[in-house]
């Protein structure tokens, strides 16, 4: 089928909350991908910083096609062995004292730990919650009663917890926000879907120094920052402030549906048994398929990649002088091309039309979060496009 019979039969059938997207994708492999009506494409966005080895990657396509042929499936009326290999894997990169609950997407992982921590509160006498403006946490009733992004968390209030907004990047403000009686503070290390905002450097550290003081549990967000994205496994190391709880999800799976919950020290034994659940949770080829993510990332070094792709793509946007082209924020393979006007939309369709994939995250912000197997060359021959990229989406906004 053509990307347009696609699309057509797409708008007839599907609930209208995404749009209609602008193209089909049929295949990938490694960081090209082509689309329904076979043209190729530079993939910058990795399916939201999820495809962390890009596509078709063969140790995942092994790992998996392996798993579904011996079990695919076991539930957690009984265990399996990808599952316990995996949480063991996590604990290891994460230092060992914790315990992991595993979920099918961000959003559930970030159920688990509000979870949690409402549990964590009820002993201990804590009664509301801390996060920030413009956060991101996910759309369920718990998750999005955490996300500051007012467009998509106020059509569906009121909410049944108590949580208190601080604009990000301000330790004073946060400072004040929590006392002894908040439950858990909830933050993004960049925020992502605000538009891969980083905090002044020492705001997650202070976060954490703020939590110990006040007792509040730290749950850090990283569902989009980890997995190597910022060239760490974890961002949180980058001021070597390690949480109370953190999440993960996007990048961890390499395109398979996985999420995990991890609690540190005896926080990892808030729950009892009966208190969360889920069916597809620990499943064995998502576990399969994260476990050879993970030993991916580390026998071919893609987290020193990732920190050295990102620079070249960094500065390679920073030295065009472009009146369109603001700058560029982030780190590692998690960019965010920053404009002098509303015009992404405009910028991601001319990108497309030059064969890149790059999101449209905020009216003038760009987002590049590509696989972290990208090349030099790639990332190079993608900067080397970019000002007729700008060119192209500086007259089509003309014509408009
Ligand atoms: C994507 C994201 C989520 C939600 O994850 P889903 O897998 O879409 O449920 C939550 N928090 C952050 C920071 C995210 O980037």
């Amino acid at each position: 089928m053509s990307t347009a019979d696609l699309r057509k039969r797409f708008e007839a059938a599907f609930m209208p909350n995404y749009g209609v997207p602008p193209a089909a994708l049929a295949r990938g492999e490694g960081c090209r991908v082509w689309d329904a009506d076979g043209r190729e494409y530079l993939d910058l966005i990795a399916g939201i910083a999820v495809s962390s080895l890009g596509h078709a990657h063969p140790a995942l396509v092994e790992a998996v096609s392996a798993q579904a042929a011996t079990i695919a499936h076991t539930s957690n009326l009984f265990l399996n062995e990808p599952e316990v290999l995996l949480a063991e894997r996590l604990l290891g990169l994460l230092g060992g004292d914790g315990r992991v609950f595993l979920a099918n997407s961000g959003t559930e992982a970030n159920e688990a730990a509000l979870k949690l921590a409402i549990k964590y509160g009820k002993t201990n006498g804590r009664t509301y919650f801390v996060a920030t403006e413009n956060g991101f946490h996910g759309r369920s009733m718990g998750a999005l009663s955490l996300t500051g992004k007012k467009a998509i968390r106020e059509p569906f209030g009121p909410f049944a917890i108590d949580v208190r907004f601080v604009p990000y990047g301000d330790a004073d403000a946060l400072n004040a926000a929590v006392d002894e009686q908040c439950a858990a503070v909830f933050l993004e290390p960049t925020q992502g879907e605000a538009g891969v905002v980083p905090p002044p450097h020492g705001y997650f550290a202070e976060a954490r120094r703020i939590c110990d003081a006040s007792g509040a549990l730290f749950v850090a967000d990283e569902i989009q920052s980890a997995i190597g994205r910022t060239g760490a496994w974890f961002a949180f190391q980058h001021e070597n402030a390690r949480p109370d709880v953190l999440t993960l999800a996007k990048g961890l799976g390499g395109g398979l549906p996985i999420g995990a919950c991890v609690a540190f020290g005896g926080h990892g034994e808030i729950f009892a048994k009966g208190d969360h659940g889920s069916t597809f949770g620990g499943n064995p080829v998502s576990a399969a398929a994260a476990l050879a993510v993970l030993d991916t990332i580390e026998k071919d070094g893609l987290l020193a990649n990732a920190a050295a792709v990102g620079e070249t793509l960094a500065s390679g946007l920073d030295t065009i002088g472009h009146p369109l082209l603001k700058g560029v924020r982030g780190r590692g393979l998690w960019r965010a091309a920053v404009l002098t006007g509303p015009h992404a939309p405009a910028v991601e369709a001319a990108a497309r039309d030059a064969g890149f994939l790059i999101n449209a995250l905020q009216p003038d912000a760009l987002r590049l979060a590509p696989p972290l197997v990208l090349t030099e060359e790639q990332a190079r021959s993608f900067t080397t496009a970019f000002p007729s990229i700008l060119d192209a989406a500086a007259s089509a906004v003309k014509e408009s």
